[in-house]
């Protein structure tokens, strides 16, 4: 089995951050950490690393640190930010690729799937893999899901318009090869205890079975 996690941003912000974004961005000993734990794991590619939000950090903290540690990454970009201040831009994005990360969409804007008409929806399946495959030269097939927010309609579309697998933010263990696949979030005030179990896909309980109801609930409604 394999554990998803996903890293936001990493150190200083450079944009203007959204409501309820800022417990999700860590400094750069916490990123380093984690990603020293990942490497002293018996198997390190057991843990399936993402960056969602397309930040500029993910250029300049995350690829060099990823690439000294020998760890590859998916990059889920939002291509409405593409060039914006704080943001990869299109250069960036290829030099990632270039560097053996994958990238997947996030979308165009960063809108909750579940809540938008099917039009709206597919827009931001189609226009933003457009954007990036262009970019990238090679089909994009990966999602990132913005706030882990799906349902039943959201997870028809994207295999409807073509894509191989959906990351969400269910938390707890993953099947890589299924479609869609769980991931935990990394938060700034984890402390290194939270982030072995996040690594373990560790979950209580009662976490355990909030999950299975919430995803059964999401899959199907
Ligand atoms: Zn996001």
């Amino acid at each position: 089995m394999t554990v998803g996690i996903i890293f936001h941003g990493i150190g200083t912000p450079k944009r203007p951050l959204e409501q309820d974004e800022a417990p999700y961005w860590i400094s750069e000993d916490q990123f380093r950490h984690v990603l020293d734990m990942i490497v002293a794991l018996p198997d390190p590619n057991q843990i399936r690393i993402s960056f969602d939000d397309s930040n500029v950090s993910d250029l300049e903290i995350g690829l060099p640190e990823l690439s000294a540690r020998g760890l590859v990454a998916d990059f889920f970009v939002l291509t409405g930010r593409i060039g914006q201040a704080g943001s990869l831009d299109a250069p960036d994005i290829q030099t990632l690729q270039q560097q053996g990360m994958t990238i997947g969409t996030h979308g165009v804007d960063h809108l909750n799937w579940a809540n938008l008409p099917a039009d709206k929806l597919h827009h931001e399946l189609t226009a933003s893999r457009a954007t990036l495959e262009e970019i990238c030269g090679q089909a994009v097939t990966t999602a990132g899901i913005p706030f882990g927010a799906y349902n039943a309609a959201v997870l028809k579309a994207l295999r409807q318009v073509g894509y191989t697998c959906a990351y969400s933010s269910d938390c707890g263990k993953m099947d890589p090869n299924a479609f869609l696949r769980p991931r935990a979030s990394v938060q700034g005030k984890m402390t290194n205890a939270d982030f072995r179990a996040l690594i373990a896909g560790h979950l209580s309980v009662k976490r355990k079975l909030r999950r299975f109801i919430g995803m059964t609930r999401k899959r199907l409604t």
